[in-house]
């Protein structure tokens, strides 16, 4: 059965990876054993977290003062573990309000310091990214905080933003290894497997050496960056069957031509979609174009009544989970690397079909 899977996360997985996964599922490597029954601190475990390490490094171009963790506790864990790394004797931490999952850090970050939002495009429902020249930077912040693509409002920055000498953090959970980045223009990248990734359960963190020496005492043992980094992410035991997937997806994407190749396809991709939802009037998409993310489509029915009709005559196509999120409501088309053009192809051929229906 062919389905297309638009969920915002844990989501589509790359069908080759999973097939991998399930011929080595009882037997890895001919170790006689599951990848999930190893231990962690055994020579064939640890093959396999050097290899996704290094084939993370190079996908990204990672440059060798950055340290690459496998952590638990997903991106709203890092909410609370980036201040704690990071706080050391600052006060104040700089934020850009671009939506929900900036409010959550935001909200999170006041517990531990000072929060400034220097930057806020509340003011338009969250439909855009402030331009840089607007932000009000607090001079001595510990870091700047983003969320470089917003998953449930679908905003995207298509600019790495320059905040001088003081540390940028990003939040790039639903759009890291869509596209490549300088990772040299961040302190920290953080962001949880299962949008772009692999499963639920492993966070990936980049962080440069320098700032390992900023966390405040009371930093829990398993999310103190300079700790792990030390213990090669096995202070506590790693999710290591997550890892494992991760490198999967790492190999499934060097081998298409690494991220110049998957961010072409992921701008037709894009591009398809959007260009459709611009045609119509029975469609639509509130974000501003040069901000519209290529990875979360969010898209409203002009007409809210047909939301419910939208979505079972989807489900009957096997075009799933394009429910918009609980806070927002209307639709939500997600289409990370794993999915094919042909799904949102597909999605598209619906899309106009029912309009033509009920138009
Ligand atoms: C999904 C998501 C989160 C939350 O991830 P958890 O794994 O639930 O902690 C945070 N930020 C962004 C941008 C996300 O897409």
């Amino acid at each position: 059965m062919i389905v297309y899977n638009f969920s915002a996360g844990p989501a589509v997985l790359p069908k080759e990876v999973l097939q991998r996964a399930a011929a080595e599922m009882l037997d890895w490597h001919g170790s006689g054993m599951s990848v999930m029954e190893m231990s962690h601190r055994g020579p064939e475990f640890i093959s396999i977290a050097e290899k996704a390490e290094a084939d993370l490094r190079t996908l990204l171009a990672i440059p060798a003062d950055y340290e690459v963790l496998f952590l638990q506790g997903g991106a709203i864990g890092e909410n609370a573990i980036v201040p704690m790394n990071l706080l050391a004797d600052k006060k104040v931490i700089d934020f850009v309000n671009t939506g929900e999952w900036s409010k959550k850090s935001i909200k999170e970050a006041k517990k531990y310091a000072q929060v400034n939002v220097a930057a806020s495009s509340e003011d338009k429902n969250f439909t855009y990214v402030p331009a840089r020249e607007t932000w009000k930077l607090t001079k001595d912040a510990a870091y700047v905080h983003v969320c470089t693509n917003e998953t449930i409002g679908g905003v995207e920055y298509h600019f790495t933003p320059d905040v001088g000498s003081v540390p940028l953090v990003a939040d790039m959970s639903s759009h890291i290894l869509s596209r490549p980045i300088d990772v040299s223009k961040y302190g920290v990248i953080y962001g949880g497997a299962q949008k772009n990734v692999g499963p639920a359960g492993l966070t990936l963190v980049i962080v440069r050496k320098e700032l390992l020496d900023r966390a405040l005492p009371i930093t829990p043992s398993a999310f103190h960056w300079k700790e792990q980094a030390e213990a090669d992410s096995m202070l506590n035991t790693p999710p290591t069957y997550g890892i494992y997937i991760a490198g999967l997806v790492f190999e499934w994407l060097l081998a298409q031509g690494g991220l110049p190749a998957i961010e072409k396809k992921n701008v037709a991709k894009a591009k398809l979609l959007y260009d459709y939802l611009d045609s119509t009037s029975f469609y639509f998409n509130p974000v501003r174009k040069e901000d519209r993310s290529r990875m979360n489509v969010p898209f409203r029915l002009r007409d809210e009544k047909l939301d419910g009709e939208f979505l079972k005559g989807a489900e009957a196509r096997e075009l799933l989970q394009l429910k918009g999120h609980r806070s927002v409501g209307g639709m939500r088309a997600s289409i990370y690397n794993a999915m094919p053009i042909e799904g949102v192809q597909a999605l598209v051929d619906y899309m106009r079909e029912f309009e033509r229906r009920y138009g």
